[in-house]
């Protein structure tokens, strides 16, 4: 059965199988409380990565249901920016423990149209929740500074939203990236319209309906849907004045530079190649269980997916073994009990992953483990590729220049340590990096010279929570890495600080003339 999203409805009921849906429902899009059916004729199918089967139809938004999203936005923005933040701190409360109590009715949708399993899409659930748990610390983040600046006058700040904000969001995190964004755009005031992937809107379609019932006022959170032409509109409008994106490289660095140019602010998370360094000294057993984890969870669809490995010494000797756990893995449909990786998204992607890995075949590198051609016997017609392993890797192959985003593992071999970080900083993705070692003076010479964003010490995925902010580097982020997302930062770029400088002078002025330097403030 397809999700109800009627607003009236009090049915949770959601479907937690693969089976082919009847009737697919075409997806609405949500303008003033409202879920609207689109009127437009072009639409998107969204196949679920499974089976194939259609889920749903995506519409292309026209451009008059764009310019109404911004005009129920703008007219929103008016009243909700003189609203209190204790009043939105009110709803926010509400909105977090309307998550949880969809948590799973969310995780259900992302399985469906995403294909993470039924487990690790709660994880995706509960990753954006915590960042709404954070964002009701607004009240404290938002605070401003004061300063007496010299006799009688004081100076001091006031943090302002920006106004109408929009973000354009991935497929690999159907919920936790708009949870990026809704929450910190609107406790700080701005009213948001929020462009899901075409590929698995369903989490922030339910998003949607857990912020009307939270109490949003109309027009406060809004969802778009469509692919470049909607991300042009938005880019152009002149109302919008600030742009959040998470997505490649492709479509970001246009993104940031498009919507740069057009004086909007832009905080852009790109692609990434996330390297472990393996020292000999390290807990085998820790190392080895972390590394299948994160390579192969989600089928390597994550920006932080732990994709390259760079084994240091005598720990190339341990291949074999990780081969066996990685080979250990259930590849399955992600409502199957036991499944430990889905499919990943699309044929399309399947296509582009095997022919990487034909790719390192062709340029001289080993496949230790070889997921192509795999097939689970009760879904013939998904999107599979079980782990695979390529050794014998260089830096100058194609598997290991581009962002695979797929459940395939990388592997090259150095002797030192020194190597490891000279290969690692070549790299021109800085997201993530892990090291594996008992020595504390090791890893901290690494923490001190490895030019990467987030740095996992015995942590294979070290995705900052959101009391800090999630910080990647070089080509993982757009604009030099000035804009990052949640934490202070995040409230940073959703507001503009306003100084106010004040004279409230008792005495009578008695110069009669006018004083025309800098004032000395002494
Ligand atoms: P994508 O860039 O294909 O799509 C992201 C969004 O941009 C979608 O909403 C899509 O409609 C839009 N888009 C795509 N191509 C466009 C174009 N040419 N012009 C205008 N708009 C376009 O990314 P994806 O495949 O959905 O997501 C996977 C990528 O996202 C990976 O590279 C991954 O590393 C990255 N990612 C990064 C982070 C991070 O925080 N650094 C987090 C999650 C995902």
């Amino acid at each position: 059965q397809h999700l109800s999203l009627s607003l009236n409805s009090t049915t949770t009921s959601f479907p937690t199988t693969h089976d082919k849906i009847e009737k697919p429902e075409d997806t609405p899009y949500f303008i003033n409380n409202e879920f609207v059916a689109s009127t437009t004729s072009e639409f998107i199918d969204l196949h679920d990565p499974a089976t194939n089967n259609l889920v749903t139809r995506v519409p292309q938004n026209t451009d008059a249901e764009l310019q109404a999203a911004v005009a129920a936005a703008a007219a929103a923005f008016k009243t909700w920016r003189s609203t209190s933040v204790l009043f939105r701190q009110q709803i926010m409360f509400k909105f977090v423990a309307l998550i949880r109590e969809n948590w799973d009715r969310l995780a259900a949708s992302i399985t469906l149209e995403q294909g993470k399993t039924f487990a690790d899409a709660r994880g995706d659930v509960l990753r954006g929740l915590q960042v709404a748990e954070a964002a009701c610390g607004a009240p404290e983040l938002l605070k401003g500074e004061v300063l007496e600046v010299a006799k009688d006058m004081e100076t001091r700040t006031y943090r302002e939203p920006l106004g109408v904000v929009a973000a354009i969001c991935p497929f690999n995190f159907p919920a936790m990236i708009p949870l990026w964004c809704i929450p910190v755009a609107t406790i700080t005031g701005n009213t948001l319209i929020l462009k899901p992937s075409e590929r698995d809107p369903g989490a922030a379609m339910i998003l949607a309906e857990l912020a009307q019932k939270a109490g949003f006022p109309a027009g406060v959170v809004n969802i778009v849907h469509g692919a470049h032409r909607t991300v042009n509109f938005l880019l152009d409008e002149p109302a919008i004045k600030a742009i959040s994106f998470v997505g490649s490289n492709k479509a970001g660095e246009y993104i940031f530079a498009r919507g740069s140019a057009n004086g909007k602010r832009v905080q852009a998370n790109l692609g990434a190649k996330n390297h472990a360094a393996v020292l000999p000294d390290c807990n085998k057993n820790q190392f080895l269980n972390a590394v299948v984890g994160a390579a192969f969870g989600a089928a390597g669809q994550r920006c932080m997916a732990l994709s390259t490995l760079v084994l240091v010494g005598e720990t190339k000797e341990w291949l074999p073994e990780l081969a066996e756990r990685a080979k250990a893995l259930q590849v399955n449909g992600g409502f199957e009990e036991g499944a430990d990786l889905g499919p990943v998204i699309s044929p399309h992607s399947k296509a582009r992953i095997e022919s990487l890995i034909a790719s390192a075949e062709t340029e001289g590198a080993k496949i230790l483990l070889d997921g192509r051609g795999f097939k689970p016997a009760k879904y013939p017609n998904g999107n599979w590729i079980a782990p695979t392993i390529i050794t014998d890797v260089t830096p100058e192959m194609q598997c290991y220049k581009e962002e695979i985003f797929g459940p395939v593992l990388v592997c090259l071999t150095v002797d030192t340590l020194d190597e490891a970080i000279d290969l690692i900083n070549a790299n021109e993705y800085g997201n993530g990096v892990a090291i594996f070692t008992r020595s504390g003076p090791t890893a901290e010479t690494f923490r001190r010279r490895i030019d990467a964003g987030q740095v996992g010490i015995n942590v294979p995925i070290p995705v900052p929570l959101p009391m800090f902010s999630f910080t990647g580097n070089k080509k993982s982020i757009a604009g030099g890495g000035a804009s990052t997302f949640y934490g202070k930062p995040g409230v940073n770029f959703y507001t503009q600080l306003k100084t106010v400088t004040a004279l409230w002078s008792s005495a009578d002025a008695i110069s009669k003339k006018a004083d025309v330097a800098m004032p000395t403030h002494n």
